[in-house]
């Protein structure tokens, strides 16, 4: 019989390292993410480094509605439990999730201000601050070091892809070597380190995608999102994809589900998996995917696909 370690590493039933079984044993129960649109830029976008930004962003499409940036950062919590706790169970630990833009590129004075407005708010146990690895130095990492003995900081960083030629056409403006060493700045601090990597990007083959499971799980990472590529409305991506959709590998869900398989199963056990896809508005799509199927859904199809294998996180990892 094949050995199921998933079982004794990771507390619960599931065959992957899920967000969920990871927030039940750091704080023993539900906490909720609440989204804050800070008012932060990015400097592929104000032009310090450009001005389109990445071939593929719109901010517009994952922002919740609560989240205005001319709304102070208590009233986007205050409005982001109150709209959490109308939808879903009641949580009582939220996290404030600095979504939007780059939200370290600001001088470290301003950002003390507002990572230290968020921390005030009662029941906010931390930060999960998202932003592109060229927008954080040591004196930010020291201070957020610093933060992260009393509360949970995690630094999440747009990594895409692990190669600087997708880098170049997709418009980061940033190289593989900036993101890699970013994560390991911020890991050997000892601050919670997440990425986020995009599965579908132009001149991608499966392989190479596959592959990326093996090079990040050489990094020290805590956390990574999976997303799909998605393809949104007036984005230069979606241009490129209606010149010439043959150098695009676009999934469909049952084939998805078998390349995340493959994914999970080459990933290093230890890394929590935050998201295996990405979810924005049907009415943000220039090209409609997967029949408007929801996270869950999917998730459910994979948790069957790793069963029906008999298949779990890092198993590849054990032959
Ligand atoms: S770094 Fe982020 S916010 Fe800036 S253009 Fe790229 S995806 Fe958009």
């Amino acid at each position: 019989m094949d050995r199921q370690p998933y079982v004794y590493t990771w507390g619960d039933n599931r065959r992957f390292n899920s967000y969920a079984g990871y927030f039940g044993r750091i704080f023993g129960g539900r906490v909720q993410k609440v989204s804050i649109d800070a008012g932060f830029t990015c400097p592929n976008r104000d032009g310090l480094l450009g001005k389109g930004g990445c071939t593929y962003c719109d901010n517009d499409s994952f922002n919740p509605s609560y989240c205005v940036p001319r709304k102070s950062v208590t009233e986007q919590i205050r409005e982001g439990i109150e709209f959490h706790a109308r939808r879903y169970r009641r949580a009582d630990k939220f996290l404030a999730y600095f979504q939007a833009y780059s939200n370290t590129y600001a001088p470290l004075e301003t950002l003390k201000k507002i990572y230290s407005e968020a921390l005030e708010y009662p029941g906010v146990t931390g930060l999960v601050i998202g932003t592109r690895p060229d927008c954080i130095d040591s004196g930010k990492l020291d201070y957020l070091a610093d933060l992260s003995k009393k509360y949970h900081i995690v630094l999440e960083y747009g990594v895409e892809s692990c190669y600087d030629r997708t880098l170049k056409r997709i418009n980061r403006k940033h190289d593989f070597e900036c993101s890699r060493r970013a994560i390991e700045e911020t890991a050997a601090r000892g601050i919670t380190t997440g990425m986020h990597l995009i599965f579908g990007l132009p001149g991608e083959t499966v392989q190479e995608m596959l592959d990326e499971a093996d090079i990040i799980s050489g990094l020290p990472v805590n956390s990574v999102k999976f997303h799909q590529l998605q393809l949104l409305k007036n984005t230069e991506i979606t241009k490129e994809y209606m010149r010439n959709p043959s150098d695009f590998h676009v999934f469909d869900v049952p084939e998805y589900i078998d390349f995340m398989t493959k994914i999970i199963e080459k990933l290093r056990p230890d890394i929590v998996v935050e998201r295996i896809a990405g979810e924005v508005p049907p009415k943000f799509l220039a090209i409609p995917a997967w029949c408007s199927l929801r996270n869950d859904q999917l998730l459910s199809l994979f948790e069957k696909n790793l069963e029906i294998k008999n298949t779990w996180q890092g198993k590849m990892r054990e032959l």
